[in-house]
């Protein structure tokens, strides 16, 4: 059930920013507004010889703290509303951690699991063609998201390199590490979100040890958090990916679930395959599951007014983009249950590319140690602004990430006297 799209969702959230900000009308269309949407149709020759065509798009959403940031998305639901509400939070995210950073998005709509492994990387260098122009390292850099791999920025980064001729590997983040990658990028959003966790845990004085946590989607944030989390103790009592998903109280190890989904391309699911005491379930059922913690790191508009009510996590951790609808939002906020937006929870991926593309710059490489001491600091600080500021105003975890997103881009944009 969609309520409002994305966009219009995200308009809600800095609507409601703007007005304990007390920002002027012409402030607040200037944040709702892209800066440049780029719109390319890309015709590929797919391996079983037809011509086929796909919809590109990039959105350039605010760059006045710095180079437009955002990742490439392949989905059958990325449409230009759901990519323009995606640039949006990624200039906000950049600016909630206080990186030097705008935001953009970029996504082919089309569904990656129904192509080959060659007119993925087709399609991949046709939208880099298609928008050299526009990326570049001092413009906008591209980085993985849902269904995109570290393997195919490196298709963007040799596209890119080809088109322009030139060397330029800070033109995207996420590479591999033999192409310039950053040790600790592949394990930064869920990294982040569970050193942001952890100061939650700490202000709400939580001491449990075996927290029982659900995870919805198994993919690079999805598994870290849950690897993570695990190997600090935690009980992960559900897990899902597109498919569904598995739950069991006494919790799973996510490394074995890892092992069994990369041989048999899905969560184990027969009695043959599941530990004794675990249940399939849908993943309608495990966004309402007996858990503590609910992690949704997967698609948006998944936790809404129709379920919202029905959640039993006391924290939600969204490291997925855009989970939560607002009307869903008001309803956890009454029942008391802590949520921690995407804008801060998961924004140590972006952090971590920042990361990357610094050292892109200066040809010199942090070790995994160098990185991590780098990026928790951030990660603790940003918390604890927006924490701090959700008990002086009485507002959401949201609200308060948004107020000072927002602040610092009108600031920004003040100041180059663009508003
Ligand atoms: P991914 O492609 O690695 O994994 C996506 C996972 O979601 C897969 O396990 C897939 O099976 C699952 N999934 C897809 N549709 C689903 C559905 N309907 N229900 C449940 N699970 C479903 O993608 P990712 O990089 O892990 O991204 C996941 C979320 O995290 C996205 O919202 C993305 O925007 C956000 N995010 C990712 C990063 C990053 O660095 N990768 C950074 C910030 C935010």
């Amino acid at each position: 059930m969609k309520s409002q799209t994305p966009f219009k969702n995200y308009q809600t959230n800095l609507r409601k920013a703007g007005k304990i900000l007390d920002l002027t009308a012409k402030e607040i269309l200037a944040l709702e507004t892209p800066d440049r949407v780029i719109k390319k149709d890309l015709t590929i020759k797919t391996e079983s010889g037809k011509s086929k065509k796909f919809t590109g798009y990039r959105v350039q959403f605010n760059n006045a703290r710095g180079p437009y940031k955002g990742g490439i998305r392949f989905h059958p639901d990325a449409d230009l509303d759901e990519v323009k509400a995606l640039a949006a939070a990624m200039a906000i995210k950049c600016a909630v951690v206080n990186i030097p950073l705008g935001g953009a998005k970029g996504g082919v709509q089309f569904d990656p699991k129904s192509a080959s492994k060659k007119d993925i990387e087709k399609i991949t260098r046709a939208w880099t063609h298609a928008m050299a122009g526009f990326i570049g390292k001092d413009k906008d850099i591209p980085a993985p998201d849902v269904y995109t791999t570290p393997e195919i920025m490196s298709y963007v980064m040799d596209e890119f390199e080809k088109t322009v001729g030139r060397s330029e590997p800070g033109v995207v983040t996420g590479k591999p590490l033999s192409l310039g990658g950053s040790e600790g990028r592949g394990t930064a959003t869920a990294q982040g979100g569970a050193y942001v966790l952890n100061e939650l845990l700490s202000v709400m004085e939580i001491r449990q040890k075996k927290l029982r946590i659900a995870v919805q989607g198994f993919g690079n944030a999805g598994y870290n958090i849950a690897r993570i989390l695990h190997e600090a103790g935690h009980k992960i009592v559900a897990i899902s990916d597109s498919k569904g998903g598995i739950y069991d109280a006494t919790g799973f190890d996510p490394q074995e679930i890892f092992a069994t989904k990369k041989e048999k391309g899905a969560l184990p699911s027969g009695p043959e395959l599941l530990q004794s005491g675990a249940r399939v379930i849908s993943n309608e059922e495990l966004l309402v599951c007996d858990c503590d913690v609910l992690i949704p790191s997967a698609l948006d508009n998944q936790i809404r007014a129709d379920n919202a009510g029905a959640i039993k996590a006391k924290i939600v951790l969204e490291l997925a983009n855009g989970p939560t609808t607002p009307e869903a939002d008001d309803i956890l906020a009454k029942r008391g249950i802590t949520l921690v937006p995407d804008v801060l929870a998961n924004a140590g991926g972006v952090t971590v590319s920042y990361f990357e593309w610094v050292q892109n710059g200066m040809n010199f490489y942090w070790t995994e140690q160098e990185v991590l001491e780098k990026l928790k600091p951030i990660m603790q600080k940003s918390f604890t602004d927006v924490w701090m500021l959700s008990k002086t105003h009485g507002i959401t975890l949201r609200d308060a990430a948004f107020m000072i997103g927002v602040k610092r881009i009108r600031d920004a944009m003040q100041a180059r006297g663009r508003i």
